[in-house]
């Protein structure tokens, strides 16, 4: 198995621990998550400016900007527009059966780059693989939270529920494998999953906790940046 993939192995079962947070209803675990994703809100946008534009920017040469942009626009459209119903977080009121399955489709192209991200930036270097590995594993507990709560707010069982995030860790899987056998991706990837990660962090991430009072979300949302320079810090030391 390749490092890429065992990396993404651990983000996606990020995805079927956050939906079995949901299933097996743990309070407790669903309050920590919520700071998951101001932490990984401020972590993964700093990841996303401070790593991966400038390698895509290397590695795409002129078409960078472009490719960015596409991976952008392409979440807006499967997560937001065809899709009547989506929001991180978990899903506290009811919603359309249907809700759910669309915002799964959805939430599988996200995630299908979530694992091109990991193994484009493993094509770069392996310091920038665990980064990003990093910096996706944070979302994909409120990931996997926010499919199943959907799901089972839409009326589904809770073993449809845990399924959804099973197969969104197993799109994450197939983004990896694809990246290695398509031309397209190997030389584009990291730019498209830029695009992609930009959206999922300042786009997805930020506007759930924008409008909650308190200190307790924005600083885990600052910290989220600050940890990021530490361990850029600690990898750079070791390569
Ligand atoms: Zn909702
Ligand atoms: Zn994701």
């Amino acid at each position: 198995m390749s490092e890429a993939l065992a990396y993404a192995l651990v983000a996606a079962l990020g995805n079927v621990l956050g939906a079995l947070a949901v299933t097996r209803r743990a309070a407790a675990t669903l309050k920590l998550i919520e700071h998951f994703v101001a932490f990984g809100a401020g972590f993964m946008l700093a990841v996303a400016l401070v790593e991966i534009l400038p390698e895509a920017f290397a590695r795409s040469g002129t078409a960078a900007p472009l490719m960015v942009l596409l991976g952008y626009l392409a979440v807006h459209l499967t997560q937001h527009t065809i899709t009547p119903h989506f929001h991180f977080g978990e899903e506290t009121h009811t919603v359309n059966p249907d809700a759910g399955t669309s915002a799964l489709i959805g939430l599988l192209l996200h995630t299908f780059f979530d694992g091109v991200a990991i193994a484009s930036a493993f094509l770069v270097r392996p310091g920038l693989g665990v980064m990003v590995f990093l910096a996706i594993f944070l979302h994909k507990l409120p990931e996997g939270v926010t499919i199943s709560s959907l799901m089972l707010a839409g009326g589904r069982t809770v073993g449809q529920a845990t399924a959804g995030g099973v197969f969104l860790g197993i799109a994450t899987l197939l983004g990896v494998v694809l990246t290695d056998q398509v031309g397209f991706l190997v030389r584009h990837g990291l730019a498209l999953a830029g695009g992609v990660t930009l959206y999922v962090a300042a786009s997805n991430l930020v506007p759930e906790f924008q409008g909650k009072r308190g200190w307790r979300l924005p600083a885990a949302f600052f910290a989220g940046a600050g940890v990021f320079y530490l361990t850029k810090m600690l990898l750079d030391r070791i390569a």
